[in-house]
């Protein structure tokens, strides 16, 4: 059985070099279900070093033998999924199915993606057609800092992994240490698989110690960072340093503007995606615009769908939702939902307080405010936790510019059965993606913000070139 005090580094399961120990807590049950070691400086420069090592082969295997390698990695990641979706409903409290078709689904998805867009990447072109010995390189820029948070563990880490292993970079994942559990058994499928010895290493710890000592260390090219904004600032003042690339994806607050002659169930829809994973996503769309000819009537169809949405166990079947991660978590979402009542928004469901008869576990109510103003803390802060805030509008011009006066520019939404209006709005919304109608973002689709939200792509082609620089060669 596998040590979970143990590293992954350069193909084996390796001691950490001094104790440091915390304890992994089932935020259902606030009991402690696993404990996991924290790096120290050492062990990362142990793991940099087989990165180091490998990158000088893993750079210059042919295409044939990493699609390989990926093809039975996929394989394995299918035939482990339950373990997967069970190690992510014990870590951070996603309700059973959800963990399995979502959480486990979207890493499943990405590295099925990237397989594809592998086979079609073309590495090596001429610079156009005239051009002909004229070429552009396409090379894997080195050795990959990974460091990924606990909402999305899998999704997350197969946004990165994935495509760093394709495109012929070595690395060292650091997953959150509140969720470190399914990316050990990713480690597990990576060792059955076998790749070289040193490609991927998996070191556990903390953001101020371990992912400062992987951000920092001279020899890491790239960092690959998901998570807030907060550590996002820090890890580039790290980057600047010696010129490292990045890849940043952040926080969000995103809007959801619903036109009054949007679909009828648009507003069930728009506050069942804020509430999903305990409404911590960072795609959220967690202001609910709504024109004001139809503002009463949405506001009692959300007090009656967040009234009515189910908070429970995540080992139950069912769709309800779960926890919140941790019980820090939860205070904080505690304190902004007692924060939005000092402030006059109207309290239309839910509040302070665990939700009746969940004592035990970081529940939190759904909850729900309407008449917010843009300018308030609730509007302005990502929230992270089951919390919608619905703001009225007048005009699109109006609702184009509550939505783009954040700091974040992630994810928007529109709900009009307008066409022309649906795309002449999400043309002047500052965000990475606009989703319309619900339709959804496709896992092929490049993901990442403008502003706060972050700096590059993850998922699909856009994905895989993260991880890659160009290399121009004249007379080849
Ligand atoms: P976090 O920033 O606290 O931690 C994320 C990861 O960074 C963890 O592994 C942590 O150990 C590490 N870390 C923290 N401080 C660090 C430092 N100074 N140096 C190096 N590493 C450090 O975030 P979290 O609470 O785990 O996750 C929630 C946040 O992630 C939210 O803000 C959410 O919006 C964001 N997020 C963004 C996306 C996206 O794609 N844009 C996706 C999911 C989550």
């Amino acid at each position: 059985m596998l040590v979970k005090k143990n590293f992954y580094i350069n193909g084996e399961w390796v001691k950490p070099f001094s104790t440091n120990e915390i304890e992994i807590i089932n935020p259902a049950t606030e009991k402690v279900c696993t404990v996991i070691s924290l790096g120290s400086k050492k062990d990362i420069d142990n793991a940099v070093s087989a990165a180091k090592e490998a990158f000088k082969t893993w750079a210059f295997v042919s295409k044939e033998e990493k699609i390989d390698l990926l093809e039975r990695l996929y394989t394995l990641y299918k035939k482990r999924w339950d373990d997967f979706a069970n190690a992510i409903t014990l870590e951070m409290g996603a309700p059973k199915e959800f963990a399995s078709k979502l959480q486990v689904g979207a890493g499943a998805a990405h590295i099925k993606t990237f397989i594809k867009y592998l086979k079609d990447f073309k590495f090596d072109r001429p610079v156009n057609d005239q051009l002909q010995n004229q070429k552009i390189i396409y090379e894997p820029k080195g050795i990959c800092a990974l460091i990924t948070p606990w909402n999305w563990p899998m999704n997350q880490v197969c946004l990165k992994v994935i495509p760093a292993l394709a495109s012929g970079c070595t690395m060292v994942l650091k997953p959150s240490e509140i969720a470190p559990l399914s990316s050990m058994i990713l480690a597990e499928i990576i060792h059955e698989v076998k790749f070289p010895k040193g490609v991927f290493n998996l070191v556990n710890g903390d953001g101020p110690t371990t992912g400062e000592a992987l951000t920092s260390h001279p020899d890491i090219d790239m960092i690959s960072f998901t998570g807030s904004t907060r550590a996002g600032a820090l890890i580039s003042q790290n980057a600047a340093k010696d010129f490292k690339r990045i890849s940043l994806e952040l926080g969000g607050k995103g809007a959801n503007i619903i036109f009054k002659d949007a679909k009828p169930d648009a507003i069930e829809k728009g506050a069942s995606r804020c509430f999903k994973n305990s409404g911590q996503s960072c795609n959220a769309p967690t202001r609910m615009l709504v024109e004001k000819s139809i503002y009463n009537e949405a506001i009692e169809k959300i007090r009656k769908y967040t009234n009515e949405l189910k908070v429970g166990d995540p080992n139950k079947d069912g769709n309800h939702i779960g926890p919140v991660v941790s019980n820090q978590q939860f205070e904080k979402v505690q304190k902004l939902i007692k924060k939005g009542i000092d402030e006059g928004a109207r309290l239309v469901a839910g509040g302070t307080g665990k939700p009746e008869g969940l004592d035990k576990g970081y529940y939190v109510k759904p909850t729900a405010f309407a008449d917010v103003n843009n300018k308030m803390e609730i509007a302005r802060t990502e929230i992270f936790g089951p919390v919608l805030s619905i703001i009225p509008f007048e005009t699109e011009e109006e609702a184009i510019e509550i939505t783009n006066d954040t700091n974040y520019g992630l994810a928007n939404y529109i709900q009009t059965q307008d066409k022309e209006k649906a795309n002449r709005v999400a043309r002047r919304l500052r965000s990475g993606m606009v989703d319309i109608n619900g339709t959804g973002i496709a896992a092929d689709s490049p993901f990442g913000g403008y502003k706060h939200s972050g700096i590059g792509r993850e998922a699909g082609k856009e994905g895989l070139i993260e991880f890659l620089e160009v290399k121009a060669v004249g007379g080849m």
